[in-house]
């Protein structure tokens, strides 16, 4: 299958190469030139399909031949070696797990198949490829972990120094080998301006292949269309209309779900949740898109103000509002209602949520207000211990560190400390 640029000013692609540029060279983001249902007996038989066969099915149009078959099921085997369980909390609520993962974020899955992808086509190459990724948290872990030790690919993770929570900070700068962690004196906006910058920068371009690792890139965005397919399987024996909320941070797992649905899932609706970094609960209620500028929150993960892939969301329902809002609802909550619904989800249902999960619990009930009778699933994105200070502070109790966390801990950060888009060039031309 080809890819096209959103921007509509490059040529098209196949899925090899919108996976090693990333980004088109007019800047857009690549975009499938179709995105064919999968046959009703797919979504019939789904419980006797295991969740490697499930993704082989929905990611196969995509890669299309750029990976034979055999190697591309040997991919997926690798990704998906842990669970996605369900857990039921309340009559009509529950909460899909995507933090079983090596770094317990959702972001294992998408890093890890990019990753894979990557190494694959990079195998009998000389060219090395440099990933550059932004992160506002989670993204950098997940990626230093999917990408560690990946031949011919050397990675290097910009995030906002005093802004990751510490165990997120040692997932990215304990390591080395293949990964490099900068540090920098700033804001997340500011480490994604200066990658947005890097792949301006022609000089740079000439000097390496550059690629970015966040979800923008195809081989990171599409694979979370997994998880939709998996608690619709888990769910389907419900009965009922099925809504799925999702704290939105860059909108790229969101965006995904959303594919899913084209690919034939039934699914009644869905809900963008966010924090105060609220650019698409406004449009929702405006029409107007206004990107502003980040503001810290609980949830950092998802502050985001200018969120990259909601212009995929868009382009999937060609730019007609009406459509789009037929199909998503997006809500916005603070930081002081999201501790609320941290306490009142572990009093009610004895269930420690994070801060992320949180938020996608709020846009849940917020929606089943007005849509009582639906079977809602809300996705927690990432294991409450990453946010152990303010989790362990909200609910007031200790929690239980998970083996891969306890890992890391005792780990020496390693980050090399910058200011401005010139270091940056600098470390990535000498390096
Ligand atoms: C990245 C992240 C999000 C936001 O996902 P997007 O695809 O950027 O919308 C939500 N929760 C957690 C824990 C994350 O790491």
């Amino acid at each position: 299958m080809n890819f096209y640029s959103l921007n509509k000013q490059a040529p098209k692609v196949s899925f090899k190469d919108a996976v090693i540029k990333g980004i088109a060279p007019d800047k857009g983001l690549y975009f499938p030139e179709s995105i064919e249902p999968l046959p009703a007996s797919f979504f019939e038989g789904i419980e006797d399909l295991s969740h490697h066969e499930i993704a082989f099915n929905a990611i196969h149009q995509f890669v299309s031949d750029d990976i034979p078959n055999g190697k591309l099921k040997e991919i997926l085997a690798d990704v998906l070696d842990f669970d996605f369980p369900i857990v039921q909390l309340e009559e009509n609520v529950a909460t899909l797990e995507l933090f079983h993962g090596p770094t317990m974020a959702f972001k294992d899955v998408g890093a890890r198949f990019m990753a894979n992808c990557l190494g694959y086509f990079s195998e009998g190459t000389t060219t090395e490829v440099t990933v550059l990724v932004a992160t506002s948290g989670d993204t950098g872990g997940a990626v230093a972990n999917g990408f560690l030790g990946v031949e011919g690919v050397k990675v290097v993770i910009l995030y906002p120094s005093g802004k990751v929570s510490d165990i997120q900070e040692r997932q990215l700068t304990t390591l080395a080998q293949n990964i490099s962690a900068l540090e920098v004196e700033g804001t997340f906006d500011d480490c994604q301006n200066m990658v947005k910058t890097a792949f301006l920068d022609e000089k740079l371009l000439r000097a390496m292949q550059l690629t970015s690792a966040n979800s923008i890139n195809v081989a990171r965005w599409l694979p979370q269309l997994f998880y939709f397919l998996f608690a619709y399987k888990a769910a389907k024996s419900q009965g009922k209309e099925i809504v799925f909320a999702v704290p939105s941070g860059n909108f790229g797992n969101i965006c995904a779900g959303l594919v899913a649905q084209k690919l034939g899932m039934p699914v009644k609706h869905f809900v963008a949740a966010t924090n105060v970094n609220d650019t698409v609960p406004e449009f929702m209620k405006t029409r107007e898109y206004l990107p502003k500028p980040s503001t810290p929150t609980i949830s950092n993960a998802m502050d985001v103000g200018d969120p990259s892939n909601f212009i995929r969301i868009r382009h999937l329902f060609h730019d007609d509002f009406e459509a789009l809002s037929k199909t998503l609802s997006s809500y916005t909550f603070t930081d002081s209602e999201t501790k609320e619904a941290m306490k009142a989800i572990y009093r009610n249902s004895n269930y420690i949520a994070d801060p992320h999960g949180a938020v996608g619990y709020l846009g849940l009930k917020k929606y089943q207000e007005s849509h009582p009778n639906t079977y809602g699933i809300f996705l927690e994105t990432a294991h409450p211990v990453k946010f152990l200070a303010v989790v362990e502070e909200t609910i007031a109790e200790k929690l239980a560190i998970p083996q891969q966390i306890q890992q890391v801990m005792g780990k020496e950060k390693k980050s090399i400390k910058i200011a401005t888009y010139e270091e940056l060039k600098e470390f990535l031309l000498d390096s």
